[in-house]
């Protein structure tokens, strides 16, 4: 959920630019104001915000509707009447979140390695009380998302949730139908899940259209459910995007970077075409904006020497140019290049396909070096990962601790439990290290259930610590089987930077470490 603060001053610079087009409506002004309108619905659709991200889309799609060589400054009265129509439920509403949020102690987002997990809840789930809903919260509370339970007839409690699951089978339809609406209108910054939905037209029409973010089906197990909310609670804000801009003029460049910047994307400009590759490698953007024209070879050109690179083989290329060519817009595709731009270019259409494209190619990124069971890092990024985090350790070298965590006896989980619940068990222990550890720390899945984990600035001994928590957490969690639970346990080993220097001295160090954990016992963590 945005800050408040953040939310105002945004809405502010709507307002304010609404005002300036009201004194002088002219067409430039119109732009900054399409600009602003997109740029706080891009910022609300990156927010979870979901009541002020459906206000913000429809003011947006009314600006865009205007935005078009027919319409002519200023614009017709009817049209400015309904602008100003859609500003206002947009005030209403962000001023109404404003106003939840008052007292709502702020979520502590990644916790620090040594703190112990939020206690106070901030989901609810409200329904009746069955046996189901109670292994889910348990589940949820050993993971660090405790839920707090309500009765349909229960009083909301005063501050609002953050995420609120709607158990739809206790009602009939009618009647959750209207408490739906309820709950979305008093609660407009909170996502809802609701759960239980039937895979029927009439139930996930009603489900959706009546304000629910999203629906899990009737039958969904149980710890597809746990992921999801878990995926819902940590969902944490995306980096910023970056472009490089390639453009031999430095207005065009500047025009380029200020419409970016206004949708929170940074931006490198190389003027000289010679300056591109050094500049890619610097700046590792997620996405290239190239001229066409440029003094001594052409963007096309540049494009295939890019392409020699392997690490800048899917990097996506926008071309820009005033060229209305069509068959060498082709080419240009054809020779690499994604998409193309002509000048001039709409900013709010330059704003939403440069977001798009980052976003696709981000993910396109997440599964090439993630894990597809834990969505940790895979083995190879997880080492290189780990060179680069030696790598760029500060020089007064405040040390960087290195784990093998590996589960104990796994070969029994799943000899009798089965593949699957062993699969479970691991993605148990993935979950409890991704609520436990920093952003910053270093998370990978090694192998089968062995895990790779690198702590930078920390000492082996505030490893120790912080792990032997996470061990003892571990070994309490009751994974469910049939009508039953059953617990499990790892070891782990840990070894520090400067003692050993590199990435694989690291990891053979933490491994043999690990080896004796294994041998004097299990259970247990051992110090290189
Ligand atoms: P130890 O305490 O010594 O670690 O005993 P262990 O039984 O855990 O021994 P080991 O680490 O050698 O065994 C790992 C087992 O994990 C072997 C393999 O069948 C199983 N495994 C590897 N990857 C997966 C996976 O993705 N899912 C499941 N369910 N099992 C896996
Ligand atoms: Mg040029
Ligand atoms: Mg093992
Ligand atoms: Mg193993």
């Amino acid at each position: 959920m945005p800050a408040p603060t953040a939310l105002l001053s945004r809405l502010r610079l709507v307002q304010e630019a609404w005002r300036r087009y009201r004194d002088v409506p002219s067409l430039e002004r119109f732009v900054e104001l399409a600009v602003g309108v997109n740029s706080f619905a891009e910022f609300l659709r990156h927010s979870q915000a979901t009541a002020l991200c459906h206000a913000a889309h429809e003011l947006e799609q009314a600006v865009l509707a205007l935005f078009d060589p027919g319409v002519a400054h200023p614009l017709p009265e009817t049209a400015m009447t309904e602008l100003a129509r859609h500003l206002a439920a947009l005030t209403a509403q962000v001023e109404a979140q404003v106003k939840a949020a008052a007292g709502r102690p702020e979520r502590r987002q990644g916790l620090t390695s040594g703190d112990v997990p939020a206690a106070a809840p901030q989901d609810w789930l409200i329904g009746h009380a069955s046996e189901r809903w109670c292994a889910l919260m348990e589940q949820l509370a050993h993971f660090g998302s405790p839920l707090r339970f309500l009765r349909w007839d229960d009083d909301l409690p005063e501050t609002g949730a953050s995420l609120l699951l709607v158990d739809l089978r206790s009602l009939p339809l009618p009647e959750w139908r209207a408490r739906l609406a309820q709950l979305r209108a008093s609660q407009p910054g909170s996502r809802i899940l609701c759960l239980e939905v039937r895979s029927d037209f009439e139930e996930l029409h009603a489900a959706l259209a009546g304000g629910a973010d999203h629906c899990l089906l009737e039958g969904t197990p149980l710890y597809v459910l746990v992921e999801r909310i878990l995926e819902l609670r940590q969902r944490e804000e995306p980096e910023a995007g970056r472009v490089l801009i390639v453009e031999d003029s430095r207005t065009a460049g500047e025009l380029i970077r200020r419409t970016l910047a206004e949708n929170a994307i940074a931006c490198e400009i190389v003027q000289d075409p010679r300056e591109t590759l050094p500049a890619l490698r610097r700046f590792n953007p997620d996405l290239v904006l190239m001229d066409m024209y440029m003094p001594g070879c052409t963007g096309v050109e540049l494009s295939r020497m890019i392409r020699q690179h392997p690490q800048f083989l899917s990097v996506p290329i926008v071309y820009l140019s005033a060229e209305t060519n069509v068959a060498l817009q082709v080419d240009a595709m054809r020779l690499g290049g994604d998409h193309f731009l002509t000048k001039p270019f709409n900013p709010v259409f330059l704003n939403a396909l440069v977001r798009t494209q980052i976003e696709r190619y981000r993910a396109m990124r997440r599964t090439m070096h993630h894990d597809s069971l834990t969505g940790l890092l895979n083995h190879t990024s997880g080492k290189s990962t780990l060179e680069v985090l030696l790598a760029n350790l500060p020089a007064e070298k405040t040390g960087l601790s290195v784990v093998m965590l590996d589960i104990d006896h796994f070969k029994q989980v799943n000899d009798r439990y089965g593949h699957p619940v062993g699969d479970q068990v691991i993605r148990s222990l993935s979950w409890l290290l991704r609520q436990r550890l920093r952003r910053s720390d270093l998370l990978c899945r090694y192998g089968g259930e062995e895990f790779l984990i690198a702590l930078p600035h920390t000492t082996p001994q505030q490893a120790f610590t912080i792990m032997d928590r996470i061990r003892e957490d571990f070994a309490r969690v009751r994974h469910p089987y049939r009508d039953s639970f059953f617990q499990t346990t790892a070891s782990g080993g840990i070894a520090g930077f400067p003692t050993y220097e590199t990435a694989d001295a690291l990891i053979q160090a933490a491994d043999e470490a690990l080896y004796e954990a294994k041998r004097s016992g299990r259970n247990r963590l051992v110090l290189a």
